[in-house]
């Protein structure tokens, strides 16, 4: 059998490369380390956590992370059986000893009898005989692949930083306070004249507003990432701000074109917009308020908006290097890349964000590969689950809108906002009383994660046993 080759070593394409193996398929891992280094990598080790040591919360009821790990453990996951196998105490999280960890996924994957690993770079489009490649070269790709990818892809297909506004839970946004529609009413293409939700703010909150971005405490870039030029002039919000006054209020915060219904005779000073994010329409994204402060001090100042003083984010804002495609135009439901479907894309470069993120989508890209070279079907997991909500957001549950441009899509973690909501609402008690607030919203996860593990052993029972 012809082998699947996986360029780069890393979370994505050391997962893909076991589930690949464990399926009877050959592979070829090419990782370029340690003869050619990234900016941020330190070894030669393969899966190597290049900053923390966190695959964050394992809580598998009320957290997505959380429940990403265990439908990973149960997909037979080499990343969480080296991450379990390797622990520090972390409370509730699932932190790493990382050089135990590395070891043992190199050591597992060198191990394997059909899994061969090249230390190379592929510095271009692999050759056309490799009929089945999956590109796992991660947020720091060399250049050489991402001038191929690029190539075959656009130019402006391929970003080389996010450059995320923060993201909030529709249901935690106060509609007492804020509103549903279009500047100057405009429905444009697919929209409804209503489409962004508007969070008014007199004078003096836009000045406190002013003044809380320009003295909030914001974070660096690493020298590596400061030289790498912008792809489009994006500027961060505090740094907007500091240009002057008024600065935000002619743009991203501009009041014109609104009405605001709950008070229609007084005119807002300033407006936050916020626009959808997913199909679901469960998630909304600030616009324009791409940020380099600190997470703590993003969500203290922005909670000082009106409608989001209880906002809760799906992801906050953020500013630095990382190599993704457009994922939602490019990819087709199974990771293949549409112009180039012997090509398929895995981890951080399509789109996820975060190590556990990287190795889930490196885990289905593999089970896709292996199916795709036994001859077999390949379905997507169900949308249902955290791998097919991740999925999801990658390849076609991100709303791209016209103003919004060509790279509205930006990196994410998982997260509950990605899934399907509940056919039925949590809301009541056994005993017939309502749940309200916290219990609610905790109540809800579970009943989240809950079906997502049933979909997932549905899904997994009917996959083609694996020949080990
Ligand atoms: C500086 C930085 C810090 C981060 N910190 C965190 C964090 O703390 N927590 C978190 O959850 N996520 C973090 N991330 C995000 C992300 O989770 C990690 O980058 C993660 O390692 C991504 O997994 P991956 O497999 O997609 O890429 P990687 O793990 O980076 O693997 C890609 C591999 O491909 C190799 N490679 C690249 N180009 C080629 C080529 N042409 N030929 C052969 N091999 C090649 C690289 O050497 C590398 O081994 C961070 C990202 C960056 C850039």
């Amino acid at each position: 059998m012809q082998p699947v080759h996986v360029i780069g070593g890393g979370l994505a394409g050391s997962e893909a490369a076991w589930q690949i193996a464990y399926r009877g398929v050959p592979v070829v891992l090419h990782e370029m380390r340690p003869g050619r280094a990234t900016a941020a990598h330190k070894t030669g080790g393969l899966a190597e956590l290049v900053c923390s040591n966190s695959f964050r919360s394992d809580d598998a009821a009320t957290n997505a992370v959380g429940l990403l790990h265990a439908e990973m453990r149960r997909l037979g996951s080499l990343i969480m059986r080296a991450g379990d196998a390797n622990q520090v105490p972390a409370g509730g999280a699932l932190a790493v000893d990382r050089d135990a960890f590395s070891a043992a996924v190199t050591q597992a994957l060198d191990g394997h009898p059909l899994i061969e690993i090249v230390r190379e770079e592929i510095d271009g489009l692999p050759p056309d005989d490799w009929d089945n490649v999956i590109v796992a070269t991660g947020p720091l790709t060399s250049a050489a692949m991402a001038e191929a990818v690029r190539n075959i892809t656009g130019e402006r297909s391929l970003a080389f930083f996010d450059a995320i506004a923060p993201i909030v839970h529709r249901d935690s946004i106060d509609m007492g306070v804020a509103w549903a529609q279009s500047r100057y009413d405009k429905s444009g293409p697919g929209g409804s004249g209503a489409d962004y939700l508007n969070c008014p703010l007199d004078r003096d909150r836009y000045e406190a507003f002013v003044d809380a971005l320009v003295a909030a405490e914001t974070v660096a870039f690493h020298d590596w990432e400061a030289s790498t030029p912008y792809f489009d002039g994006c500027l961060p919000v505090e740094v907007m701000a500091e240009r002057g006054r008024d600065t935000l209020r002619w743009g991203p915060m501009k009041p014109v074109g609104l009405t605001n219904p709950h008070r229609p005779d007084e005119k807002p000073y300033a407006v936050v917009q916020l626009r959808q994010d997913n199909r679901l329409g469960t998630l909304f994204n600030m616009v324009g308020f791409q940020t380099k402060m600190k997470h703590a001090e993003q969500v203290r100042v922005f909670r000082m908006i009106p409608g989001l003083e209880q906002a809760e984010f799906a992801r906050l804002g953020g500013i630095h290097r990382n190599t993704f495609l457009d994922s939602p135009r490019l990819l087709d439901p199974t990771l293949r890349l549409k112009a180039m479907p012997r090509l398929r894309f895995a981890g951080q470069i399509t789109g996820c964000e975060g190590y556990v993120e990287s190795a889930a989508i490196g885990l289905v890209a593999g089970l896709f590969a292996a199916a795709e070279r036994r001859g077999e079907a390949v379905v997507p997991p169900p949308a249902t689950t955290a791998h097919g909500a991740l999925l999801g957001h990658i390849t076609g549950g991100h709303v791209v809108t016209i103003d919004a441009g060509p790279r509205s899509f930006q990196p994410m973690n998982v997260n509950f906002g990605l899934f399907p909501p509940l056919e039925r609402s949590v809301v009541k008690l056994p005993g017939g009383g309502r749940l309200r607030g916290s219990a609610k919203t905790a109540a809800r996860k579970q009943a989240l994660s809950a079906r997502a593990l049933a979909d997932l052993d549905a899904w997994r029972g009917a996959l083609p046993a694996a020949a080990e």
